[in-house]
């Protein structure tokens, strides 16, 4: 390693579009706005001693870990699934709570992977500036769950209707740097409103899909199913909102093909959406969302209005870059999955991740896929019945309301940082 690389420290950031190079802190690119994904010194893969996702911490952008999160993601080869869809080779990645397999992410859904490596990076960053995070419910309670653990501080802003999703996970009661907003309207309300509030010196946005710690979290997914598949698979099944988790499948196996043990070509991504609210499926495939969405979708969590589909190194790309497709599947044949996956593998999903299952249900009795080929199905979330089975859950209660007609006025930014400062020196 030359001075130069060393002074660079474990990584530095690339355009995915014009390659320029770029610090650790950067955001985006300058010049073409394109993503920039983390270029690792560490070229190889090779898990360190440390518990659950940060065993990947050579690929994450942080330099230490959180020892009290020990979760991360498990993959094992799926039995009774693969024998009734006739697949000779499929895995399951399970991201959620399911102990005797191994599986303890105990907010359930894998932005529980997310919230670990973008903590502890802001931590080592200094830790001065309180976390923005805009969710429609589970991002929220991965965030919550780390403040929890780390004391770092935290305004949620969550549609009203996703109140209810914001359980505590058990035993987490140092909630006092949590500071929740209830907006009326949907998570794109939520949105608008949280990239004000983040805006303000002494606050940082949790950035989505530029988050380079939320993208490489998300990629121990593929980093872990690949240790148990001996090689990269052929396709990968994935439901999504922002698709940030497909992006990051595929920016993991681009590192994993860089190591030159688990072969050369990326999986086909199959990123798959809840119709009729489908925003990314429209990008593609044409036609547009019912004005009512997310209302009545089987899991809201997969309804983004503003996707980053055509932003360099975005959704686009990687559907390109991998041969991939976008699929959307209804709330009937979610249903069905979700039952069928429960009976075959003995677990209880996610709506979310039953869009997925109903995906690769599809792909299997066309034909699309072959019966040899090698498949990852991410499961990204799962569990919750059987974490309430065992204990009684606490939940975040809200510190603010915002009504709609509120939302637009000047002086809102203003009330929230007020009541937000009281709320603190308390
Ligand atoms: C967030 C989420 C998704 C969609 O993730 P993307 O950001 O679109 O990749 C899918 N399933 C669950 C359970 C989620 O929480």
């Amino acid at each position: 390693m030359s001075s130069y690389e060393r002074s660079m420290g474990k990584f530095t950031l690339r355009c995915t579009r014009c390659s320029a190079k770029y610090d650790a802190w950067h955001h985006v690119c300058d010049k073409d706005g394109g993503l920039l994904r983390t270029e690792y010194q560490q070229k190889h893969l090779i898990p360190a001693p440390h518990p659950g996702i940060w065993k990947f911490i050579d690929w994450l952008p942080v330099d230490g870990i959180i020892r009290s999160f020990t979760g991360g993601p498990i993959a094992y080869q799926s039995g009774g699934l693969a024998r009734e869809l006739g697949l000779k080779n499929l895995w399951i990645a399970f991201n959620g709570y399911w102990p005797e397999r191994g599986a303890e992410l105990c907010t359930c859904s894998f932005k529980d992977l997310e919230a670990p490596p973008t903590i502890q990076r802001l931590m080592e960053r200094g830790g001065k500036e309180i976390l923005v995070v805009s969710s429609a419910g589970n991002t929220a309670r991965a965030f919550a769950h780390l403040s929890c653990l780390t004391g770092y501080p935290l305004v949620l802003v969550v549609p009203s209707a996703a109140m209810n999703r914001l359980w505590l996970s058990p035993g987490d009661e140092r909630t006092e740097q949590i500071f929740v907003i209830s907006v009326e309207g949907d998570y794109s309300d939520a949105i608008s409103l949280g990239e004000r509030l983040a805006d303000q010196v002494g606050f940082v946005p949790e950035g989505g899909a530029r988050n380079i710690a939320r993208r490489d979290g998300m990629g121990t997914v593929m980093l872990e199913s690949v240790l148990g598949m001996r090689s990269l698979p052929d396709r990968y099944f994935q439901a999504v909102g922002s698709g940030t988790g497909g992006i990051s499948a595929w920016e993991a196996s681009i590192r994993l093909i860089e190591d030159g043990r688990f072969g050369s070509r990326p999986p086909a991504l199959h990123l798959v959406q809840n119709l009729p609210c489908a925003p990314i499926c429209n990008a593609v495939h044409g036609g547009s969302y019912d004005e009512d969405c997310p209302h009545g979708m089987y899991d809201p969590v997969l309804f983004n209005r503003r996707p980053p589909f055509d932003v360099p190194g975005g959704v686009s790309d990687a559907l390109e870059a991998t041969q991939g497709s976008v699929v959307g599947m209804t709330n009937e044949e979610a249903r069905e999955a979700s039952r069928l996956f429960e009976e075959k593998e003995g677990i209880d999903i996610m709506p979310a991740a039953a869009v997925a299952v109903a995906a690769l249900i599809k792909a299997a009795t066309e034909g699309q896929v072959r019966a040899d080929e090698k498949i990852l199905l991410n499961i990204t979330g799962g569990g919750e019945r059987l974490l309430r089975k065992t204990s009684s859950l606490n939940r975040l209660s809200t510190d603010m309301s915002i009504k709609r007609n509120e939302q637009g006025e000047d002086m809102v930014i203003g009330r929230i940082k007020e009541k937000l400062r009281e709320a603190r020196a308390k």
